[in-house]
């Protein structure tokens, strides 16, 4: 079975071939036939598409930004030069494609029809940048492959059985009715490390208490009990929560309609003050890539060092409230950019948490682990390093649709 995996953000465009053969699913992620990223943000009107297959590198610069035009140019990397894996497109079985925002009424992967379209499009507002962007996915794979089968796998979906006193914001009721409410993000990727977890443990996922630290660009925690998202750090839209690379995560609300009422700022400009310029950028002032935050503060920055003491003090708090919420734990995950390479996070996150039995291997910390339990042997929680897939978890979805 060939499983084409599109996952779209708002300036990029990623995308994987997987093949499987057989009729079970192998137990570990495997390579990826294919591998392509189309990045729009190089340069105003152009996009840089980079493929990698058959163990051949290429960079293509492609002459416009018209994204369906991108990505029927990327799927023909799959058919013609070196970087071909395909004799045909139509040997391709099904596609999945990531999809941000499912509201409320989608708690699974669904097959793609008109009225799934149609919401994915009603969800426009709630996630401005992303729906559109996994919409025109979906519309440049059925202008060129017609109507094969599409899956949306949603990152909200995980979150969607949240207890109604995680979700409901305390605001009156009717914005409730309306849809304003807590959804959760990143539910693909907490959701395969919870699967990961209990495969690696070799227990049932629903006997263990988890926290998973979603920790990238965007970063959110997820409290996961008997196999469920039981609360989550992101809200109504991927801004609550933990301080982030751009993000603030969450402030006083006040401060907005302080900043509207005595600065004059409107919601384009508070909108992008809080999702672009905040975070680690807008407190170092520097950069949201915590790598140079870390570069800075070996040269002695005190805005790099106020923002990763920042960043380390509200995951300490989160981490704290999703263990409220679990009211125990046997595992605490780190995945994502951030939670997969940075030590000193790692390390800095767990301390204080020692109460709970929680030691880590400082030694395991430091050696670059990759699926691999960080805590001492007689640590009564473990701390797994996780590599997050999330475009397998997709892939797998589409195994399921396929072989139901
Ligand atoms: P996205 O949310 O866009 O998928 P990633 O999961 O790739 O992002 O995470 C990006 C973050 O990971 C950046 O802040 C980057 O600095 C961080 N990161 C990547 N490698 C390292 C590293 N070796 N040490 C510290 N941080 C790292």
């Amino acid at each position: 079975m060939k499983i084409l995996v599109l996952n779209a953000g708002s300036s990029s465009q990623k995308s994987c071939l997987y093949q499987l053969t057989g009729d079970t699913l192998p137990s570990k992620p495997p390579q990826p036939l294919w591998e392509a990223k189309i990045d729009w943000s190089v340069s105003a009107g152009l996009g840089l598409l980079e493929v990698e297959a058959n163990e051949t590198a290429l960079e293509i610069q492609l002459e416009s930004d018209d994204r369906p035009t991108g990505v029927s140019q990327m799927l023909k990397t799959l058919v013609e030069g070196k970087t071909k894996v395909l004799k045909e497109l139509s040997q391709i079985d099904i596609v999945g494609h990531r999809v941000v925002h499912g509201g409320a009424e989608y708690s699974q992967a669904t097959t793609i029809s008109k009225e799934v379209k149609e919401a994915i499009a009603r969800l426009i507002p709630l996630a401005p940048t992303h729906n559109p962007a996994n919409l025109e996915g979906i519309e440049a794979i059925e202008k060129v492959l017609g109507d094969i089968p599409q899956v949306a796998v949603f990152d909200t979906a995980f979150h969607s059985q949240m207890p109604l006193e995680a979700a409901v914001y305390p605001i009156p009721y009717e914005w409730f009715e309306k849809g304003i409410r807590r959804y959760g993000f990143h539910g693909i990727s907490h959701k395969y490390c919870a699967d990961r977890v209990a495969q690696l443990l070799g227990k049932p996922l629903e006997s263990l208490k988890i926290i998973t630290c979603h920790l990238g660009n965007g970063c959110s925690l997820t409290a996961i009990s008997e196999g469920k998202s039981i609360n989550t750090t992101m809200g109504f839209t991927p801004l609550e929560g933990l301080m982030m690379g751009t993000r603030s995560g969450s402030i006083d609300p006040a401060i907005l309609i302080y900043l509207m009422r005595e600065h004059n700022f409107n919601a384009d400009q508070l909108d992008k003050m809080l999702n672009k310029a905040s975070g680690l950028k807008g407190v170092s002032g520097l950069s949201s890539d915590m790598r140079s935050i870390k570069e800075a503060i070996s040269e002695g920055n005190d805005r790099a060092k106020l923002a990763f003491d920042m960043y380390i003090h509200r995951l300490k708090a989160c981490i704290g409230s999703m263990l409220a919420s679990l009211g125990g734990l046997d595992v605490l995950v780190f995945t994502a950019g951030i939670g997969e390479n940075a030590a000193i996070v790692r390390e800095k996150a767990c301390e204080g948490f020692e109460f709970l039995g929680l030691k880590l291997d400082k030694d395991k910390n430091n050696s670059s682990p990759v699926d691999e339990d960080i805590a001492m042997s007689d640590s009564k929680v473990k701390i797994l390093v996780l590599h997050t897939e999330e475009d397998w978890a997709i892939a797998t979805e589409c195994w399921h649709v396929m072989m139901s």
